[in-house]
């Protein structure tokens, strides 16, 4: 059994990784906000001999001559920021199956980070998700695409 599995949202990428990432961090730089499409990237370095691809193939956008990123071609899902020259790569938390297991220890890129990050966890929310409209929550959960937090058999199913 690997140490973490993960994947893409469609499941046409997953990945295995044989060891526990090491220096799991906050990346605030603004090529990692628009990289995933979010207020920071949180990567997870694994030395590339404990990554494997075990389900298709990762496409990948040069994000500068010495970096580039990594993502499933099929639905866009951001999987690895990966220097091509280093010994590891770091896989975006938000792919792991269990991201709970792979808590930041530091933060980089602070000069780029967003000015609600202090107060985020502050803002306001419903608990659970949809609680306050339960048609949809039906209507997501008989028509979800998502590939489980789980390896699968087949794919396509
Ligand atoms: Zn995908
Ligand atoms: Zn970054």
């Amino acid at each position: 059994m690997p140490v973490h599995a993960g994947g893409c949202q469609c499941g046409a990428v997953r990945f295995a990784l044989d060891e526990q990432p090491v220096n799991v961090h906050i990346c605030h730089c603004r090529m990692c906000q628009k990289a995933v499409g979010g207020p920071f990237a949180v990567i997870c370095p694994v030395q590339k001999t404990a990554f494997r691809v075990t389900r298709g193939a990762i496409a990948y956008f040069h994000s500068s001559d010495v970096a580039r990123r990594g993502f499933c071609g099929a639905c866009g899902t951001p999987l690895l920021f990966d220097y091509p020259d280093a010994a590891d790569v770091g896989v975006l938390v938000g792919a792991l199956d269990d991201p709970n297991r792979a808590p930041p220890e530091n933060q980089y890129g602070l000069e780029s980070r967003v000015g609600w990050f202090a107060t985020m966890a502050d803002v306001p929310g419903d608990l659970p998700t949809y609680s306050d409209d339960p048609e949809m929550l039906r209507r997501i959960s008989r028509s979800n695409h998502q590939h489980p937090d789980r390896d699968t058999e087949q794919w396509p199913p």
